[in-house]
């Protein structure tokens, strides 16, 4: 190993050489607090960012042990340190310089919810931290005094500024990690208590606005439980915390156009993540198996069972193995449905504002003029109960434009001006309706497919693994995958992350499996070696996605072979 002279030296000697000869300063660099590891150099000033990691030994960085005691300790004070280091880089570097990226230091982009990423891992070792840099040219010269005060000068003033514990604001630190291992607590008390969510009294769920994840400053209306509902759950760093808890089974959230149903919507689906300390749904929770269901017209359906939804379809064409490349608003709500239950979701969380109208009604006129025999869809709302008592799949429903549901419901929420009320035996007086319902067959479990790992891949026609993310596709190899109407993938380098699993998945596993036995696979991997077992080198643009944003991506690839398995 050398020593921080020598990259200075090194630096010297390639000024003003063609930027190739960065490569000379790939390697481990030895600083009086840290040892600097350059593991990826980039090709020219234009490309994607050279990639540093930053080795802080334990007793240098002197994070208190207590800090990081337990995993959801350790995840919130690696989260903190992302964050704090984010902060750091304009304070403590001066940034662009140069052509392309030139001078720029940057850490993974992150949002509210607090996330187990790579790019930051704090243990007996101490803290290592994966940031890039954009070494500095002018056109294609390397900028060899630059560069010197970037690496030289600001990397030390970034390294003691956001990873030794005596320039940390301690209290906040500590607030970050006791929220998070609370909210874990929160969530771990839903299931003995018989919930699926829980919405603490004082929430704030709406956001600054639709492409905002920051709350509401001004106006917004605190969230308040019904009597009826409000319940109290404990957790380990502070007094009780009372709210609304949504109980298993089916829930209907009703009320006037914009009173608020989305919003508690989005935030119960959102709690299935820990969020940050001031983002106002720290506390709401979700049972960790929660889907949200959306209609998806458009997407590539592969061998999915949709045959408890919808029956023969025009043509003859079998359900009980779908397959399209082009799904219509019901069968692709069936098929995310089915493949929820595939992925061992327990609860379903549906809107009426994301979700096709012939799938979740049909009225008692309807059922008059198109008879039972000339529609193949078996609605929702006759659905909705049996998937609860047959295997206990919960689902909170969004539907203020009919009552149709409400002989399904077991609580029905109505909100009105952001306030939510129990108004379940109201509805249950008026359920009784002239609809009839609808189940011919009794709802079937869809059965697991087998998939053919091999028949996707994340490498291009060289060979080479290509795994991109932009908002809106992911690309896999030449394959590209739509995002937009996966809700619960929370940042990009969640999608990321998933692709290198797939990735690994087509390049690793050889054998056909079911897709619970696969997403059981990647699981187990992703608890012995993390997210770093998936990926040829320490990136650290990565976060964990869930088991269910893994299935959402494999669903999606377009020529994914899979069929019902038996
Ligand atoms: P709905 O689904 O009932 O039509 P939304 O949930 O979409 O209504 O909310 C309508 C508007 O009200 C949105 O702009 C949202 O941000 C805002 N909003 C939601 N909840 C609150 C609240 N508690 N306080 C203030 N504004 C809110
Ligand atoms: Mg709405």
């Amino acid at each position: 190993m050398c020593d921080q002279q020598s990259l200075r030296s090194t630096l010297q000697r390639i000024d003003g050489a063609g930027y190739g000869a960065y490569k000379d300063i790939r390697g481990e660099w030895k600083f009086g607090d840290f040892t600097l590891h350059v593991d990826h150099v980039q090709g020219d000033p234009f490309a994607a960012p050279s990639r540093l990691r930053i080795a802080v030994p334990a007793d240098v960085a002197g994070l208190p042990r207590d800090l990081w005691a337990n995993s959801s300790r350790k995840v919130g004070l690696e989260d903190y340190l992302v964050r704090a280091l984010d902060r750091a880089i304009p304070q403590c570097t001066k940034g662009s310089r140069g052509s392309g990226k030139s001078g720029r230091f940057s850490v993974v982009a992150h949002g509210p919810c607090v996330l187990r990423r790579t790019a930051m891992s704090v243990g007996e070792d101490g803290v290592e931290a994966v940031i890039t840099c954009g070494l500095p040219a002018a056109g294609r010269r390397v900028l060899g005094k630059q560069a010197t005060a970037m690496l030289l000068d600001e990397l030390p003033r970034l390294v003691t500024g956001a990873l030794m514990w005596t320039s940390l604001v301690q209290d906040e630190v500590y607030t970050h990690v006791r929220c998070t291992e609370d909210a874990e607590a929160l969530r771990a008390q839903l299931r003995s208590r018989g919930l699926v969510a829980f919405v603490n009294r004082g929430a704030v769920l709406p956001r600054a606005s639709g492409v905002s994840e920051r709350p509401l400053s001004r106006g917004a209306v605190p969230f308040a439980p019904p009597e009826s509902l409000e319940i109290t759950l404990e957790r380990p760093n502070g007094p009780s915390v009372s709210g609304m808890g949504i109980p298993q089974g089916v829930t209907l959230v009703v009320g006037g156009g914009y009173h608020g149903k989305s919003t508690l919507l989005t935030a119960v689906s959102r709690g299935v993540y820990n969020h940050v300390p001031g983002d106002g749904r720290e506390f709401v929770v979700t049972v960790p198996e929660a889907m949200v269901i959306r209609a998806e017209d458009g997407r590539n359906v592969s061998g999915t069972d949709i045959s408890s939804f919808i029956g023969e379809l025009p043509g003859k064409q079998s359900t009980a193995r779908f397959q399209s490349e082009n799904a219509s608003g019901s069968t692709s709500q069936a098929a995310n449905i089915a493949e929820a239950l595939e992925a061992g979701a327990s609860a379903l969380l549906v809107d009426e504002d994301t979700s096709a109208t012939n799938f979740m009604i049909r009225d008692a006129r309807m059922q008059q003029l198109v008879s039972k025999d000339k529609e193949p869809i078996t609605p929702f709302v006759d659905r909705v109960r049996e998937l609860y008592e047959a295997w206990g799949v919960s689902t909170v429903l969004v539907m203020g434009g009919s009552g149709d549901y409400f002989g399904s419901a077991d609580t029905v929420i109505m909100m009105h001006e952001y306030r939510p009320y129990d108004v379940t035996s109201r509805a249950r007086q008026l359920a009784n309706d002239q609809r009839r319902a609808e189940t011919a067959q009794p709802l079937s479990k869809p059965r697991a497919r087998h998939v053919v790992p091999k028949s996707f891949s994340a490498r291009d026609r060289r060979g080479k693994r290509v795994v991109r993310a932009d908002h809106a596709t992911l690309r896999l190899g030449n394959a590209r995958v739509d995002l937009t109407k996966l809700h619960q993938f929370v940042e990009l380098s969640q999608v990321r992350a998933a692709g290198h699993i797939l990735a690994w998945v087509a390049d690793n596993i050889g054998e056909q499996l079911s897709v619970p036995e696969l997403l059981d696979r990647v699981e187990a991997q992703l608890a012995r070696e993390g997210l770093e077992g998936f990926v040829p080198a320490r990136y650290g643009d990565l976060a964990e996605p869930r088991r269910f944003e893994i299935a959402c991506v494999l669903n999606r690839v377009r020529g994914l072979q899979a069929k019902p398995s038996g």
